[in-house]
């Protein structure tokens, strides 16, 4: 299968190039990065540390689209809406993790997919996908009145939405567990005297700093008792891999607007 990355010359973007080398059934057929990015002609193999691929960082997207079967893209809200045009033009798989996305731009992304394969996911990877899961079965379990959630999360000084998509997909699945709307329990900020808890609201929390490439918890707190469960990613090649899956996985769908628990299998 023949992937282009954007944002090739990002964090994500040099993982992508990497774990694609090291993965059988797809090649990289094109790398892409912003206007103007100082990265523009460098080859995107010794940019990533492999040694040169002889693949040049083009910004010409939809050059680079046509003749390919899939886009990875770990860029920005407004590149990816403006990249699932393209790749719906092009007919090709979208796979995004870029994360931060407000309403209007997942309204675009999801009208992109009535014309293309979009696997989009705040977290491409295994272990963070079955976290939503049994995160869903304990909201589903533990009754609201009595057990709080609280969701933690840590990244990197660079990181620049918040809470995170991760944090997010965990906060959905905790409010589906429990059958309410994320948007109408959650409680995003806490500072100054803020009263008491609120039964039945879903708490986050943001810590940023340092090099940390993601952390996670969702708290359950009952009376006199306390569950958390918890994900700790160590190496940014399990979203990478995650994307890659997705992208083979995606190939011989219908077009439509998938998910990661789609493709492992867990919806
Ligand atoms: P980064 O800033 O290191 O990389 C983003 C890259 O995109 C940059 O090189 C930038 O120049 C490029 N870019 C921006 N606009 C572009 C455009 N129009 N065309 C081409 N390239 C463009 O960021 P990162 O740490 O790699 O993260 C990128 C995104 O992926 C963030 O939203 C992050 O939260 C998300 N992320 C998601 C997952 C997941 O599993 N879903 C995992 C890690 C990161």
């Amino acid at each position: 299968m023949k992937l282009v990355v954007v944002g090739a010359a990002g964090r994500m973007g040099q993982t992508l190039v990497r774990t694609i080398a090291a993965t059988e059934g797809v090649v990289l057929h094109a790398a892409v990065e912003r206007e103007g990015s100082p990265f523009l002609g460098r080859d995107a193999g010794a940019l990533a540390g492999l040694g040169a691929n002889g693949v040049a960082i083009t910004d010409a997207p939809l050059e680079a689209f046509v003749h390919a079967d899939g886009v990875l893209d770990f860029t920005t809200p407004a590149s990816t809406v403006a990249f699932a045009g393209l790749a719906a033009q092009a007919r090709i798989v979208h796979v995004i993790g870029t994360t931060g996305c407000g309403p209007e731009e997942e309204a675009r992304i999801a009208a992109a997919a009535r014309h293309a394969r979009i696997v989009k996911s705040g977290n491409m990877s295994l272990g963070v996908n079955l976290l939503g899961v049994l995160t869903r079965q304990a909201a589903k379990a533990l009754p609201a009145a009595g057990w709080d959630i609280e969701i933690l999360e840590m990244h990197h000084r660079h990181k620049v939405d918040a809470p995170s998509g991760t944090a997010l997909l965990l906060g959905r699945e905790a409010a589906d567990g429990r059958g309410v709307d994320l948007a109408g329990h959650s409680v995003r900020v806490r500072d100054g005297h803020t009263g008491a808890r609120v039964p039945g609201t879903i708490g986050f929390a943001t810590l940023r700093g340092g090099s940390v490439i993601g952390e996670h918890s969702v708290i359950l707190a009952g009376e006199g008792e306390q569950v958390t469960l918890s994900h700790s990613a160590t190496d940014r090649a399990i979203f990478a891999r995650g994307a890659i899956a997705a992208a083979l996985w995606a190939r011989d769908e219908k077009p439509g607007f998938y998910s990661m628990l789609d493709v492992l299998g867990l919806a």
